[in-house]
């Protein structure tokens, strides 16, 4: 997990990554959660600062009216997060808890890839898909539950894969990062060190990582061409693992989006700009948003 303290400026004053227990199950994920809350906390005191407000971002759905969390990753099913954080914490400092895919979203919007949009999509392409969605100059969350574009089916027939969600056929099957490096070991039997190793073999022009790549970018469009038709977005900002691909990955899309479409508006397609620290950013935006504007102090 990556965690950090952030002035009311913006300014990261400091960061760190720490292990996810997920092997130990969602108790021992849920423990180092709060160990490091309580950790930093501690740390911003001794260094100088005032803690004013906590933004903690998890994967999953959150349920915002019971502050529970599900997510199938780390073991969470109707998991107190937001209950046990105020126990360590203490009642009197503001926590927000939000998905890790809106939060970076919100901070793409306010500092990143998407500034000056009023509808527009962050969607990182990394171990799942999930979109963050901007729409009429608001993140939508659906009670928690929007934004799933990963889980939309756009594969059918033969070629459809069981997803983790439990239906066939997901985006998330064919274009994660996560799917790229599974799909190409199980077509040639070779393990590979991600998608990076795919990437590198795609530009050797081996033939199983182009199908693998073309596959991945046929669907992906189909998911730009619906967002685009339904929401309208006028920049969708690509990150993730997969962004590591650059133009690669970007000028296709592009192309792919413009040729289909007809009488929507086309968006932008760039790649975000705040990497795998943007849902951290935007925790902290969000948990700066969350404390009345009545004089300086420090996260
Ligand atoms: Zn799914």
């Amino acid at each position: 997990m990556k965690c950090g303290l952030v002035a009311a400026d913006g300014a990261l004053l400091h960061r760190e990554t720490r292990p996810t227990p997920r092997d130990a199950g969602g108790r021992a994920v849920l423990d180092a959660l709060l160990e490091t809350v309580v950790e930093l906390s501690q740390k911003a005191t001794a260094d100088g600062h005032r803690v004013r407000a906590i933004g903690v971002v998890v994967p999953g759905v959150i349920d915002a009216e019971n502050g529970t969390v599900g997510a199938e990753n780390l073991e969470w099913v109707r998991t107190p997060v937001f209950a046990e954080l105020k126990a360590a914490i203490g009642e009197d400092i503001p926590i927000v808890l939000a998905h890790d895919v809106r939060a970076g979203g919100y901070a793409e919007l306010r500092q990143g890839a998407l500034a000056g949009t009023t509808n527009s999509m962050f969607l990182p392409l990394g171990t799942g898909i999930a979109a963050a969605m901007v729409v009429d100059g608001s993140l939508v969350s659906g009670d928690g539950y929007a934004g799933e574009l990963g889980h939309s089916k756009f594969i059918y027939g033969d070629a459809a894969e069981l997803c983790a969600c439990g239906q066939w056929g997901c985006l998330e099957t064919v274009a994660s990062a996560a799917a790229i490096a599974r799909r190409y070991s199980t077509r040639t039997g070779r393990t590979v060190d991600g998608a990076r190793e795919v990437m590198e073999l795609l530009a050797a022009g081996d033939p199983d990582a182009a199908q693998v790549w073309k596959d991945a970018l046929t669907f992906l469009i189909d998911a730009l061409v619906l967002y685009t038709t339904l929401v309208a977005p006028t920049r969708i900002a690509i990150g993730g693992g997969l962004i590591g691909a650059g133009e690669t990955l970007l000028q296709p899309l592009r192309e792919g989006v413009h040729e289909r479409l007809t009488f929507q508006r086309e968006p932008e397609i760039v790649a975000a700009v705040l990497g795998d620290e943007a849902g951290m950013l935007g925790a902290a935006q969000m948990a700066w948003d969350s404390v009345t504007a009545d004089g300086e102090g420090q996260e």
